[in-house]
């Protein structure tokens, strides 16, 4: 059995001129600190292809394999993660709620966190060009557990038919809002096989076993600024 350790991020850099710094913000020293680390503890990075290819055959996975993730499509994605990544010449991954594609993350509003920029259509091609796979993140970046079954599948087949249109590819990556895959589970994973999705990954839960007990719910590591990927990750 081996694992794959799946990092999850959200902003990048510095809050913008009217936001504040919170805890999903990783500044971008910090970010490069980490991205040392992977390449120093000889950790491997893998893409969406990489991915792909490990669900259908589990033992094609690399030994130490991290992945690289982060929630919402924010701007700051393009403008501070993405040269770091290029650097090191670590793949990625973006997840980004459709309709708010060009807009700000306004489904945070009534919540402590600011709303940040998130990337345009153009801005998401752009990453796609960096090497950082565009996925889906649902469309109106609802709870799942507020919603019955047919406006989740609304959510999963909506955002795939925009994404796919919007940047010419196929879509098989879902990462829950809110880390909610709503209140029947099972509901919610036959909806994501049905539509074509070949896996679905939460914010938490740790390293994920592979091959994972169930592809619709691959856990991930949530990072923080604090966060010491060699303390971290173990192999
Ligand atoms: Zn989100």
């Amino acid at each position: 059995m081996s694992t794959l350790q799946i990092l999850g991020y959200h902003k990048i850099g510095p809050p913008s001129p009217d936001a504040w710094e919170t805890w999903y913000y990783v500044p971008t020293a910090t970010f490069v600190r980490q991205m040392t680390q992977l390449r120093d503890g000889g950790w491997k990075v893998i893409s969406e292809q990489t991915l792909l290819r490990a669900l259908a055959a589990p033992e094609s996975l690399p030994r130490r394999a991290v992945m690289i993730t982060f929630d919402d499509g924010y701007r700051s994605v393009l403008h501070h993660a993405a040269p770091v990544l290029r650097r090191f010449n670590f793949p990625a991954m973006v997840f980004v709620p459709t309709h708010y594609i060009g807009g700000g993350s306004t489904f945070d509003a009534n919540t402590r966190e600011p709303v940040e920029p998130i990337c345009s259509w153009q801005e998401l091609h752009e990453l796609e060009i960096a090497g950082i796979c565009v996925e889906s993140h649902g469309a109106s970046h609802k709870t799942f557990s507020d919603l019955n079954a047919t406006q989740i599948e609304s959510e999963l087949r909506d955002s795939k038919i925009d994404l796919e249109r919007g940047l010419n590819k196929t879509i098989g990556f879902h990462a829950y809002p809110y880390d909610d895959p709503g209140r029947h589970p099972d509901q919610t994973d036959a909806a994501l096989k049905q539509l074509g999705y070949q896996a679905a990954f939460r914010f938490t839960g740790g390293a994920c076993a592979w091959p994972p007990a169930n592809p619709f719910h691959l856990t991930r590591i949530p990072v923080w600024p604090d966060t010491d990927l060699s303390k971290e990750l173990t192999a």
